[in-house]
């Protein structure tokens, strides 16, 4: 499948890879919009959050963990971050692999743009 974040999820691109486990991949955006910038992404393809399943719940509980995890470990928990998933074109979806940008290290705007 020609999707860049399954290639990424495999290893068979290259990424700042920050987290990882049978279930999902986190890695550094690779064009940063905050000082903490992260996609956090599961290992299976999904292409936009209208093909999440009833069945997915656990793996999307399992993103958000992973995502605590790393807001913890980047030490941005306790002042705040942003996690946003987009979806389709006028929210800016670009790659067609469900991920979780976590943002932070900044104070964030709102509403977004
Ligand atoms: P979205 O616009 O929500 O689909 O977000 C896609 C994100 O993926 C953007 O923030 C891109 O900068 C990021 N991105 C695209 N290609 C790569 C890559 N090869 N490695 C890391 N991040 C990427
Ligand atoms: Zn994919």
């Amino acid at each position: 499948m020609d999707c860049i974040f399954c290639k990424i999820a495999s290893g068979e691109i290259p990424a700042k890879i920050v987290y990882q486990d049978e279930k999902a991949v986190a890695f550094e955006d690779i064009n940063p919009q905050a000082p903490v910038h992260i996609l956090i992404v599961p290992r299976k393809h999904i292409p936009t959050v209208l093909e999440i399943e009833e069945g997915d719940g656990e793996l999307l509980g399992h993103l958000f963990s992973v995502a605590n995890r790393i807001a913890s470990e980047r030490e941005i928990a306790g002042r705040g971050f942003r996690l946003v998933m987009n979806c389709n074109r006028e929210a800016g979806q670009t790659v067609f692999h469900i991920h979780l940008h976590l943002l932070g290290g900044r104070t964030m705007g709102w509403p977004p743009g």
